[in-house]
């Protein structure tokens, strides 16, 4: 099986025919690996914009790609094909799902479609490293730079924010991390309806506890020091999208919060339940806010 690690720098331009701005893609850098991780090559091309005009001075700083270099570049639907032949059977990885969606939203304005032509199967190369580095659901995102930075990967060598560099230093975290049988659940076959559904659903917070798709069970707390039900003493508070309310066991008589998130995904709901303890000063203010 080959893999390919594929990265793309963009521009944001004001599309006229959308009336709003648009991901438009500027550079494609990729690496493709067979299964032991033989370097089969590398693919590198700039875009000429035909969306935007010129390129912002924010990504202009960021890649350090100008506007004289993107004169020379392909158009958008030659490098695709270009890139396709390049490609061959393969498994494509980004990291994380932004370049996809942003691949997928060039494929809609210049194709009218939003199939990606070179896209068989696909994994998300981030999703996978959080898995492999230990990091729990609903952890923070990876950044490139932390990963490498806990797999010990020397990055100062590469230029961040160019594509194919960028995708070099994806690929020595993927080959550090590598693992056959863990990486098979991340490969997605990337020919159906449901993988494009899926991957351009916007996940959300519930804010609202009467959403249908809560389970009751959900906010219920078990005491964390006896383990039996606790009693909730306080309304809900939404806070930085988790609900918080406090608790309080009447056989220990401990009191703590409880923490409760919900997040819908196209799969359905996850839920993130937490406790946290009382500290001295919310005591006494709980204290207080009971006389
Ligand atoms: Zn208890």
């Amino acid at each position: 099986m080959n893999f390919i690690i594929l990265d793309l720098e963009w521009n944001g331009a004001y599309s006229k025919r959308y009336k709003r701005f648009v991901n438009e893609i500027i550079e494609f850098g990729a690496v493709k690996v067979d299964g032991s991780f033989k370097r089969l090559g590398t693919f590198e091309a700039l875009i000429k914009p035909q969306i935007g005009k010129k390129i912002s001075g924010k990504v202009k700083d960021l890649t350090s790609i100008t506007n004289e270099d993107l004169d020379g570049g392909l158009q958008f639907l030659q490098a695709m094909s270009k890139f396709r032949r390049w490609a061959g059977d393969c498994v494509i990885m980004t990291w994380g799902t932004s370049d996809i969606l942003t691949l997928i939203e060039n494929c809609r304005y210049f194709y009218g479609s939003r199939r990606v032509p070179f896209l068989m199967r696909y994994a998300d190369l981030q999703a996978y490293c959080e898995k492999m580095l230990g990091c729990a659901a609903g952890c923070d995102q990876v950044g490139l730079g932390t990963a490498a930075d806990a797999l010990n990967i020397d990055a100062s060598g590469f230029e961040h924010h160019r594509a194919v560099d960028d995708s070099m230093l994806e690929l020595m975290c993927f080959e550090k991390l590598y693992d056959a049988s863990a990486l098979l659940p991340f490969i997605q076959n990337a020919c159906t309806r449901k993988f494009y559904d899926r991957i351009e659903f916007k996940t959300a917070f519930i804010k609202d506890l009467s959403h249908p798709l809560i389970n009751r069970k959900d906010l219920s707390f078990n005491c964390d020091v006896c383990g039996r039900p606790a009693r909730r003493m306080s309304e809900w508070k939404l806070q930085n999208n988790s609900f918080k309310a406090e608790f309080f066991c009447v056989r220990c008589r401990h009191k703590f919060y409880g923490r409760v998130r919900f997040k819908l995904k196209y799969d359905g709901v996850a839920v993130k339940k937490a406790i946290l303890q009382v500290n001295d000063e919310d005591a006494k203010r709980i204290k207080a806010d009971n006389l």
